[in-house]
């Protein structure tokens, strides 16, 4: 590819993978959508339950994560647009839906069980699908629902990592899926229910008594404040959520579990969606990591900066400055490895000097 060529790279991940992901196509577009998995036949039965969301929900969710995340995008010059989920099956007219209130309309009669989020350097425009066939997926809460949209902003405000183009290496302008859950646990979340009273559900149920024991020994642990261990217990809640709609699956034996991290430990950060096991790690991670940093937390760290998006403003967005960007952000493995991005899928000393993909 010659230096001084013009390429739009639209690029668009989705929440949840099928097996057998494929590799990044062509640059001059690069698509990830995958499926959620078919619900196996004994899934069947349970999916005839009646959904928790309705499209009031539905509307009113997604609106409120995306309110305070246009501010920001708007200080890079950037908007989010909702638009119709690239391989949801809609009709003629929803295609060719401009205005937000059809493409809500149009995005809730989809079928379609994922979500997505795309970003080129070159557009002002940064884009959010959402399938309504996931909100209405019966172990789908709105506490769920809330971190699938947290995920999606996640992509293009986490920073560093970056997606990595297979061809070149180069950096894609979205962040990897692991970051995007880690980025939901720790910033969204935190951001969309600061002014909740977090103790309870809206059928009054605490979420202390609907998430693990260690789970809830772990956000103890680490969390004092009385605020603080709600909005923990909240956000495992919403990953339980997020992971048994995703997995699929109803058995308990099969379905992670706070007290089964995944241990492997990867060489080369991984590109794609982590297991289900290795989400919930995650998501318990940045439940268990402050957005204001202490030194016992990290030695490097000052606090969360919402107005920066580490490594995305650098010329080499896989590089040093762009990981102590991220690490300054987040906790310290070192010193804080509850709350530090999981080693099943983030690999911390591995930076890769080279520009963005999309600026060759
Ligand atoms: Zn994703």
């Amino acid at each position: 590819m010659s230096a001084g060529t013009t390429r739009t790279a639209a690029l668009l991940l989705a929440l949840f993978s099928a097996c057998g992901a494929t590799a990044p196509q062509r640059p001059s577009r690069v698509d990830t959508i995958d499926r959620f998995p078919a619900p196996r036949s004994s899934e069947m039965e349970i999916n005839e339950r009646k959904p928790v969301i309705d499209e009031v929900q539905f509307r009113a969710l997604i609106h409120r994560v995306m309110e305070p995340y246009q501010k920001l995008a708007a200080l890079h010059n950037a908007k989010i647009v909702l638009r119709i989920p690239v391989d949801a099956t809609v009709s003629k007219d929803c295609m060719s839906a401009t205005d937000e209130d059809t493409i809500l309309r149009c995005s809730w009669l989809s079928d379609f069980t994922n979500a997505d989020a795309g970003r080129s350097r070159q557009e002002e425009n940064w884009s959010i699908g959402v399938g309504g066939g996931l909100a209405r997926l019966p172990t789908m809460t709105p506490e769920g629902f809330t971190l699938v949209l947290c995920h999606e902003i996640g992509h293009l405000f986490g920073g560093f990592p970056f997606l990595r183009e297979g061809f070149t290496g180069l950096a894609l302008p979205v962040s990897v899926d692991g970051q995007a859950d880690y980025f939901a646990a720790q910033v969204c979340l935190r951001k969309i229910w600061a002014q909740d009273d977090n103790a309870k559900n809206a059928e009054g149920v605490f979420y202390e008594q609907m998430i693990e024991p260690l789970a809830v020994t772990q956000c103890n642990s680490v969390h004092e404040a009385k605020e603080e261990r709600e909005l923990c217990y909240k956000t495992v809640f919403a990953g339980m959520s997020f992971i048994k709609t995703l997995s699929g699956k109803v058995d308990p034996e099969v379905i992670p579990s706070v007290g089964t991290p995944d241990m492997n430990e990867v060489g080369v950060t991984d590109n794609y969606h982590p297991s289900p096991q290795c989400r919930l790690d995650t998501f318990l991670a940045g439940a268990l990591c402050p957005t204001v940093l202490h030194e016992n937390q990290n030695p490097a760290a000052v606090y969360y900066d919402e107005t920066r998006i580490p490594g995305y403003q650098l010329s080499s967005p896989g590089g040093e400055v762009a990981r102590s960007q991220a690490l300054a952000a987040s906790c310290h493995e070192d010193f804080w490895p509850e709350g530090a991005r999981p080693r099943c899928w983030f690999s911390p000393e591995q930076t890769q000097e080279g520009g963005w993909m999309n600026e060759l």
